[in-house]
């Protein structure tokens, strides 16, 4: 299901139960590009089917928030070149050669590397884990750039932040809009998870400093800037 922000954005329902995220698409003129590739086939099959419903057309590249795997496994069913950061592309490569199979997934659990709350969904999506196919993205890109679509252009802003150190924060200025991958959440490697206070404070500067009206997280709803900002400042009282 697809939701409407504006004429030329769009972007997926998020599903918890299957740690599905939200996929965002931005229309452009001269193409059109999709944000994050969903957790799977099934997920991606599902947004194109969509587009098509909306008569939209096919976006020409994936852009990919960060590395976690609900947002980057879906990546080789676009058939699509994918572009992320250089760093997402490092975690990409090295998770590429790990093993997917039970001992090394509890392995990865015991080691802090993984949560058994997100491999118990894995293993949901992808009851037989031999079909995870990891793409190694096509085009990775240091710090900040943008893309110009015709009529809009497009800000990713490299960004390290408590829940992950490969974030691309992406803003489209003319719509007033940021797609915020998880870079506004916790991180999952601590127990209970937390925020970095130091990369909590450094991140609510940025995202401050930014002119948007509404953000679109991974996984939850849309909200406007104050009540993201809000959020993340209580947050960072408590620490
Ligand atoms: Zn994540």
């Amino acid at each position: 299901m697809l939701y409407k922000f504006s004429e030329k954005i769009y972007y997926t329902k998020h599903r918890f139960t299957y740690l599905e995220p939200s996929i965002g698409y931005v229309k452009g003129k001269n193409f059109s590009i999709m944000i994050d590739a969903g957790n799977s086939k099934e997920q991606v099959e599902t947004f194109f089917n969509d587009l098509k419903e909306y008569n939209l057309p096919l976006p020409m590249y994936v852009i990919l928030t960060h590395h976690h795997w609900d947002h980057s496994f879906g990546s080789i069913y676009t058939n699509l070149p994918v572009i992320s950061s250089s760093k997402t592309s490092d975690y990409l490569s090295e998770m590429a050669k790990w093993n997917w199979d039970e001992y090394s997934l509890s392995e990865r659990i015991a080691n802090n590397i993984d949560t058994k709350y997100s491999v118990d969904i894995l293993k949901k999506v992808y009851p037989n884990i031999n079909d995870i196919n990891i793409k190694i993205p096509d085009i990775k890109k240091y710090g900040d750039f943008s893309m110009n679509l015709g009529d809009l252009v497009v800000y990713f802003y490299s960004n390290d932040n408590s829940h992950s150190d490969d974030s691309l924060l992406i803003y489209i200025k003319s719509e007033k809009l940021l797609f915020l991958g998880d870079s506004h959440s916790k991180s999952y490697k601590t127990i209970p998870l937390s925020f970095d206070k130091t990369k909590l404070y450094n991140y609510i500067n940025f995202i401050k400093d930014i002119n948007f009206d509404y953000a679109i997280p991974g996984h939850g709803n849309i909200m406007t800037k104050h009540d993201l900002v809000s959020y993340l400042e209580n947050e960072y009282s408590k620490i």
